[in-house]
């Protein structure tokens, strides 16, 4: 991942993926920007032409760090270029990317990075132009560290218990339901009997149904994407 503000990625020493980092189960580079300008005040920005307010990155810092991190001449990396203007950041885009041996992360700064960068890469290597909401961020180190945390969750041997990202919201296309632990009964709310019951096939219906009826509550629109059988369709007409 190449940035002005290496030390804004420090969080990915911390915690699942530090840990998988420590264990070499993901290699991580971090590289400042700034080592490939070449004047004294090392300038990444310059104003953008045909005027407007803010600067833009330049590209020549882009094209030799791009240059000297993944040579023309060997094995290429799937570039991440976050910016609003990207495709959305989904689950199914954390799980693509989950199968790429070597994904580097190229983050912007000020308004963005001179187009002619991602045209160039685009020439050699898979370019995703990613975007993770419809808000503007004042860089991309936030959009890494939640691409990264996503996608490395997904790696093999990250997660002690696979099945709990088999589990998350959208992996079969619906917002996770509700989810309870100890103790039973909590300020006077209790659990929903059904998950005390020890009966695997109504607690799966169970959660299928909350699932549904959360997605239908919060995200209706998801719902055009997931095949329903005739008991979900039951629990959506309610
Ligand atoms: N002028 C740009 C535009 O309107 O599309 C916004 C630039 S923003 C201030 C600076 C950088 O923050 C971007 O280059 C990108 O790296 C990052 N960024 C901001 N919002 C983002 C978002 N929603 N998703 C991903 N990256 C974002």
């Amino acid at each position: 991942m190449v940035s002005i503000f290496p030390a804004y990625l420090a969080p990915l020493r911390e915690s699942l993926i530090g840990k998988a980092v420590d264990r070499g189960l993901i290699e991580l580079g971090v590289h400042d920007l700034r080592q490939w300008t070449h004047d004294v005040h090392r300038t990444v920005d310059d104003s953008p032409y045909g005027g407007g307010p803010g600067m833009l990155m330049r590209p020549e810092p882009w094209g030799q760090a791009l240059d000297t991190l993944a040579p023309a001449s060997g094995a290429q990396p799937r570039l991440v270029v976050p910016t609003p203007a990207g495709r959305p950041f989904t689950q199914a885009l954390a799980h693509e990317l989950a199968r790429e041996p070597w994904l580097m992360f190229a983050c912007g700064r000020y308004e963005g990075i001179d187009s002619r960068v991602v045209d160039d890469a685009a020439d050699r290597m898979v370019v995703d132009e990613v975007s993770l909401g419809d808000y503007v961020l004042a860089g991309g180190e936030v959009a890494v560290l939640v691409i990264v945390e996503a996608v490395g969750r997904l790696l093999p041997g990250v997660l002690g218990n696979v099945a709990s990202h088999e589990q998350d919201s959208f992996s079969d296309g619906l917002l996770e339901g509700p989810a309870y632990t100890r103790p039973e009964v909590w300020r006077d709310r209790p659990v929903p009997d059904v998950l005390l019951s020890g009966h695997h096939a109504a607690i799966a219906r169970w959660r299928r149904d909350e699932s549904l009826r959360r997605t239908l509550a919060r995200r209706p629109e998801l719902l055009s994407t997931v095949a329903l059988d005739k008991a979900d369709a039951k629990v959506l007409a309610e």
